[in-house]
């Protein structure tokens, strides 16, 4: 059995009550390195049959008539904004309380990243700070759905409308979850997936671009393929290929094809353990949260989270920094999220960092993650509850 669910506490490590208990940990057995024999014993090129069959099980699931398999989210963010148009002279709003590939991806299509607050209840781009930060250069907005959680998307889809704006989602943690019944990533007119380690469903590194167009994932085709009509070629669309366009490489190999494909066959049960632990941590953190005045992550009728991350937000950043520390010496990995892209080095030099931003100001300061993974088991889950509420271990 193949188990990186725990790291092997180091031998200069102090003595830690128990073994360090890792924030995530991919899900890897017999059926991944089953599926990559088969990989390897045939074409482990991109675009092949792992590829095509992860594809249309992924469309199949958010209800879209075309997926693309890329390298990383990254790639099929970058990848959405060229088959969308979006490039040099054009503005894209997104939330500054994010990951730094969602502003990355823009500025790599030569358009402008503009900041812009997030709401404090979803953690997700604020529709009316987003409005306010709207030009005539604005091309798209692109939200975020932070741990799993749908952004305020009613608002933000009523404000595409109302000012004709593309909407790629940043759905690299949503895989699974949905608002109002609808698959996240199905909401706009791109949502682009992560299967990085730290995801709910991975092969190490890669990606995935849903598209609603065809023709615009005809074009997103031909850029992933380095610009050629490779894809309809292999089709039997064509009789031969050729360079057809401006592309880059966004292929994912076959070999981490088969992984996913292997990933999506588990996908339910991660899903379900997952939904296990968020409820004890709830159940377990309920009353201690109450007391010290710290909120547990929302829970909305309207909004199915995967369970991505279980963040505790604090009433200040002392009491969430102490808490760290209290967790950390007791081998409990608890990280916070994110340093706000316009506070940081690159992001305080972008033109489009103007204003400010409150909300992800104080969300930065005061949020940590609990270990969540589906190789967590319950004993694992009761200590890290006992190290937060202090109780002893
Ligand atoms: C993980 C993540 C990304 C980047 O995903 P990669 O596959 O590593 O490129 C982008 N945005 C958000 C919000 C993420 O959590």
């Amino acid at each position: 059995m193949l188990r990186y669910g725990r790291l092997e506490p180091r031998p200069d490590a102090p003595p830690a009550t128990g073994r360090p208990l890792a924030l995530s940990a991919p899900w890897f057995d017999e059926t991944e390195l089953a599926r990559v024999r088969e990989a390897l014993a045939g074409r482990t090129s991109g675009d092949g049959p792992f590829c095509r069959r992860v594809e249309s099980r992924l469309a199949e699931m958010l209800g879209v008539p075309r997926v693309l398999l890329t390298t990383s989210c990254t790639h099929a963010l970058e990848l959405a904004l060229l088959a969308l148009g979006i490039g040099p002279g054009q503005e894209v709003v997104c939330p500054s309380f994010t990951f730094v590939s969602t502003a990355n991806a823009i500025l790599r299509v030569g358009a402008s990243p503009v900041l812009a607050d997030i709401d404090e209840t979803s953690l997700g781009l604020d529709p009316a700070d987003a409005e306010r930060r709207l030009s005539p250069r604005t091309a798209a907005i692109l939200p975020v759905h932070y741990a799993g959680f749908a952004a305020p998307m009613d608002g933000l889809l009523d404000l595409a409308l109302r000012r004709d704006l593309k909407v790629v989602e940043d759905a690299a943690q949503g895989l699974g979850a949905s608002f109002r019944g609808q698959p996240l990533g199905a909401l706009g007119d791109a949502g682009c997936f992560s299967f990085h380690e730290t995801k709910n469903v991975t092969c190490g590194e890669g990606g995935a671009l849903a598209l609603r167009d065809r023709k615009v994932a005809e074009r997103a085709e031909i850029i992933r393929e380095k610009g050629t009509n490779r894809a309809a070629f292999l089709r039997g669309e064509v009789d031969k290929y050729t360079w057809v366009a401006e592309g880059s490489s966004y292929v994912l190999s076959d070999v981490l094809a088969a992984i996913l494909d292997a990933q999506l066959d588990k996908h339910e049960r991660i899903e379900a353990r997952r939904a296990e632990i968020a409820a004890r941590y709830r159940q377990g953190l309920r009353r201690w949260a109450e007391t010290e005045g710290v909120r547990l992550p929302e829970q909305a009728p309207d909004r199915a989270t995967n369970n991505h991350i279980f963040h505790l937000i604090f009433p200040s950043e002392a009491a969430r920094d102490a808490k760290q520390r209290a967790l950390r010496a007791r081998g409990v990995m608890a990280t916070f999220h994110y340093v706000p892209l316009h506070s940081s080095p690159f992001g305080r030099t972008l033109p489009g960092t103007r204003g400010t931003f409150p909300v992800s100001e104080r969300v930065a300061g005061r949020l940590l993650r609990l270990p969540m993974h589906p190789l967590l088991e319950d004993a694992d889950v009761e200590r890290v509850i006992e190290a937060v509420t202090g109780r002893a271990a």
